[in-house]
């Protein structure tokens, strides 16, 4: 196997040189194997690598050094609205609000943010389906229908309407039940948002289900 640096989670050069797991080291009892070995830990993600880079896993998961412990890691992909875990999907149906306003999708609320005029607003986010709500978001042109500083807003905005679609009782609890999988959007062609990628949609989908866990956690305490 060729010898790399390059984290394939993270797709940067960011692995540490190869380093044997101290004896003393408490393993969890899945991952024991690691036990005499010379791994690689990412400095980014935490990803862990045998001796030359190459992916660990265990019964297809990925093995991960997180909070000072090494772990064994689910991943859940999601793509298609009709699969198992659709509903991470922002094409999925689920209705939302924003800034007092009510979208059928997390994609419609997104794509409308795009348009500089309130009539595109508008249009967009009561398109026919989210797919012609991402079209025509899609094809609003920079300096013309386009808001200002389109890029620099994206992450904020897409930010905002997951936060807004997870209010809801049922997505919040099957979001939390995704543990601590790794959400990753399979999508084939967005370099951006899906796993082929930046992986950003699956990430902040992560963000909030933390947010979500912080505050269940505070509604207990009181
Ligand atoms: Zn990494």
């Amino acid at each position: 196997m060729r010898e790399t640096s390059v984290c394939v989670e993270c797709g940067t050069f960011s692995l540490d040189r190869a380093g044997k797991i101290p004896d003393n080291y408490k393993l969890d009892g899945n991952i024991d194997f690691l036990r005499n070995r010379k791994v690689k830990i990412c400095m980014k993600c935490g990803r862990v690598y045998g001796e030359q880079g190459e992916e660990l896993t265990k019964a297809g998961k990925k093995i991960y050094f997180r909070d000072g412990k090494f772990m064994l890691v689910k991943e859940i992909n999601f793509y298609y609205r009709k699969e198992k875990y659709g509903w991470l999907s922002n094409f999925w149906r689920c209705w939302q609000e924003v800034d007092g306003i009510w979208y059928p999708a997390n994609e419609y609320y997104y794509q409308a943010e795009k348009a500089r005029e309130r009539d595109v607003y508008i249009w967009i986010s009561n398109a026919p389906s989210p797919y012609l709500a991402m079209i025509a978001g899609r094809a609003l042109r920079k300096n013309k229908e386009l808001v200002d500083d389109w890029d620099s807003k994206k992450v904020e905005i897409m930010l905002k309407g997951i936060r807004a679609k997870f209010k809801d009782d049922k997505l919040r609890e099957k979001l939390l039940k995704t543990g601590d999988a790794v959400l990753h959007e399979d999508s084939p062609t967005d370099k951006f948002w899906g796993k082929t990628g930046k992986d950003m949609l699956g990430k902040l989908l992560m963000q909030v289900r933390n947010e979500i866990r912080e505050e269940e956690l505070t509604k207990q305490k009181e």
